[in-house]
C-alpha cells in the first residue's frame, strides 16, 4: 500500500513552490501549470487529488488509462498520456485520453490519427523530443523535428499540436539537466520562427519532482509531478 494521506497538503506545497519559482524566474505568476502524474497509484489517491482541485492526470501506460477511466467514470478526470506508446495500444489512448505528450514518430501519429477519426475525437498533443544522448530515453531526434511538425501540420488534423515535451538526462550534474531544458526551449524558439500552419508551440512540458526548479528557470509552462505529490513509487501499489 502506498501512503496516500496528505495528498492535498503535498499538492499545496508543490503549487506554492511552483509559484515561488515562477516569480523568481521573472515570469508571470500562474504561467506554469501542474500536471499530476498518477502512474502506479490507485484511483483512491486520484480522487483525493481531485478533491484538492486537480483534473488532469499523467499516466504512462495505455492500459492503466483504460482501467482507471472505468473506475473514475463518475468524474470529469482528464487523462494525459506521457509514456512511450506502442501503436497496438493507440486505440485505448484515442478513446480515453484527452492529450498525449509522448508523440514522437510518424508511425504513431498515423495510427492515432486513424483511431481518433474512428472515435470521432480530437486530442491535444505535445511532441516529445530527446534532449539528451541517454540511450534509454524515448523521443524524437531534434534533427527530425521540423519534418515531423510539417507532417503533423498537413496529415494529422485530429492531433492539435500545442508544444513540446522532454525528459532531462538522469544525472546528478544539475547543469547537464538544465542544458536539456534549455535545449528544448531553444528548439521551440527556432521552430516557432518557421510559422508552420496549424502548429502551436506555446507549451513546454518539462520538469519532474527532482528537477522542476531548473525547468521553470528555463521556461517550462507545465511541470509533471508524481512522487512529490503521491509519494514513492519504489514499493508496489495495487
Ligand atoms: C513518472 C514520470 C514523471 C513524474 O516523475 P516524478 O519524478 O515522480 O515526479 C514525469 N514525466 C514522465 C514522462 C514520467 O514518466
Amino acid at each position: 500500500m502506498n501512503q496516500v494521506s496528505n495528498i492535498a497538503d503535498r499538492i499545496n506545497a508543490v503549487r506554492n513552490r511552483i509559484e515561488a519559482l515562477t516569480v523568481a524566474a521573472g515570469r508571470p505568476a500562474g504561467s506554469v501549470s501542474l500536471l499530476a502524474v498518477s502512474k502506479t497509484f490507485g484511483t483512491d489517491a486520484i480522487r483525493e487529488a481531485m478533491a484538492a482541485g486537480l483534473r488532469r492526470f499523467g499516466e504512462n501506460k495505455a492500459q492503466e488509462i483504460r482501467d482507471k477511466s472505468q473506475e473514475l467514470a463518475d468524474t470529469d478526470v482528464r487523462w494525459v498520456m506521457i509514456g512511450h506508446l506502442q501503436t497496438n495500444k493507440a486505440r485505448d489512448v484515442a478513446r480515453h485520453a484527452h492529450e498525449i505528450q509522448s508523440l514522437d514518430r510518424i508511425e504513431l501519429a498515423e495510427v492515432l490519427e486513424r483511431r481518433l477519426q474512428l472515435e470521432g475525437r480530437v486530442m491535444d498533443a505535445l511532441v516529445q523530443v530527446k534532449t539528451s544522448s541517454e540511450p534509454s530515453k524515448f523521443g524524437l531526434d531534434p534533427a527530425e523535428l521540423e519534418d515531423f511538425l510539417a507532417y503533423l501540420s498537413s496529415q494529422a488534423p485530429s492531433l492539435r499540436v500545442q508544444g513540446l515535451m522532454t525528459m532531462a538526462v538522469n544525472d546528478p550534474d544539475r547543469e547537464a539537466v538544465r542544458a536539456c531544458f534549455r535545449r528544448l526551449r531553444e528548439l521551440r524558439d527556432t521552430m516557432q520562427r518557421k510559422n508552420i500552419p496549424n502548429i502551436s508551440l506555446e507549451r513546454l512540458s518539462m520538469g519532474m519532482s527532482g528537477d522542476y526548479d531548473l525547468a521553470i528557470a528555463e521556461g517550462s509552462t507545465e511541470v509533471r509531478i508524481g512522487s512529490a505529490i503521491f509519494g514513492d513509487r519504489s514499493y508496489t501499489s495495487s
